[in-house]
């Protein structure tokens, strides 16, 4: 497909524009407008499904805001669902499967909206232990039984349950953990450019730093990307995968339209509507406090997001946006390598804070990289 922004017309316009109408994001599409054009409410429009959905809001509708479009029609029930290896089905009907079946206790991975061999699999163990035909399809039958349960398992969703206990036997220290940093954009993606500083050059020196405090501690950093090349979020999630990665951490910094938006964010996989990663959530909160603690930073909070960056990575991932370059203060204080050096600073103690899981309590910005080395020493002997 091509990618359709303001501007454009043709019939993949009006596409996208009953798809909107259809999600009541638009008016519904009269007669005479029926081929209809990209224009601001369509943008507008646009925006608001991207917000809602988590993704990238830039009123592009590019393949991954096409897709969620088109699976936006479907509920669970309007159509049968299985893995089809040839052409993967996508749609609300998935996610909703997906988490459905998660509620009921069964590992179908991170809800993405796509019928994959975790969901079959999933399916395929719901359906033998309700004693159904074992099919791995989803049709009338199943999605009567789901509907029936109750959740097996209140006040947590096992995935993620998963993922914590993890965290809790890999223990306290840091040494041997494998992290991979991923400094974002880079090659011809320079990402947000602002008088002297450039995303790409930034995330770049932010990770090498990052990298250097963490092998101290004995942990082993891996960097996504080389210094001039710049990976899809795919293949960044892939690295971290063969990696076998514990944690996957991605370096960016913000920009805006509006001079006045400053200060540090982090994301996390969460749907927004209950499903999140625990251990991403509570990571992304840890970076938050102690970086807007060491460095002044306004606190812009920790956000859940279903970005590919996040489905894709199977162990639990965080994105920081450090900074609005657009913003003359973050601009300012960013462009000075200490500065830089706090950040990194408090995004390590944030991981040992994760790992430490509320244990030795130190109050937040006051745990340094000394404490940590001297915590990591003790732990040795
Ligand atoms: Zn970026």
């Amino acid at each position: 497909m091509r990618v359709l922004r303001r501007g454009d017309a043709g019939p993949d316009v009006a596409e996208i524009r009953s798809a909107l109408a259809a999600v009541e994001l638009l008016p519904a599409v009269s007669g005479a407008d029926g081929y209809g054009s990209f224009d601001t409410a369509v943008e507008q429009a646009v925006r608001a499904f991207q917000q809602r959905r988590g993704l990238i809001t830039d009123g592009v509708v590019g393949p991954a805001t096409y897709r969620a479009l088109r699976g936006a029609s479907f509920h669970l029930g309007s159509r049968p669902l299985a893995h089809l290896i040839s052409a993967p089905i996508h749609g609300d009907d998935v996610f909703a499967l997906q988490e459905r079946l998660t509620e009921l206790g069964y590992n179908a991975g991170r809800p993405d909206g796509a019928f994959g061999p975790q969901t079959e699999h999933a399916l395929r163990n719901f359906q033998r232990d309700m004693g159904m035909v074992v099919d791995g399809i989803c049709g009338a039958e199943t999605v009567r039984q789901l509907r029936q349960l109750s959740p097996r398992a209140s006040g947590g969703r096992p995935v993620f349950l998963r993922e914590q206990e993890q965290v809790r036997r890999a223990g306290p220290r840091l040494r041997g953990k494998r992290i991979v940093i991923d400094p974002g954009h880079g090659g011809d993606d320079l990402g947000v450019v602002a008088g002297s500083l450039r995303e790409a050059d930034l995330a770049w020196d932010l990770a090498r730093r990052l990298e250097g405090r963490m092998k101290a501690t004995g942990m082993e950093a891996l960097i996504s990307r080389g210094p001039n090349q710049s990976p899809s979020e795919a293949e960044r999630a892939q690295f971290a995968n063969d990696a076998g990665a514990d944690l996957f951490l991605s370096l960016h910094n913000d920009g805006s339209a509006s001079p006045k938006a400053q200060g540090v964010a982090s994301f996390h996989f969460g749907t927004g509507t209950g499903t999140t990663s625990t251990v991403g959530e509570l990571l992304a909160g840890f970076i938050q406090r102690e970086v807007a603690a060491r460095t002044g930073l306004l606190d812009c909070r920790t956000h859940p997001k279903t970005w590919e960056i996040f489905t894709r990575t199977r162990c639990p991932a965080v994105r920081v946006e450090v900074g609005y370059l657009t913003n003359s203060e973050d601009h300012r204080r960013l462009s000075d390598p200490a500065f830089r050096d706090l950040v990194t600073e408090g995004i390590l103690i944030a991981v040992k804070r994760l790992y430490l899981l509320g244990e030795g309590d130190q109050p937040t910005g006051t745990f340094t990289f000394a404490d940590v080395l001297a915590h990591e020493l003790a732990k040795a002997e």
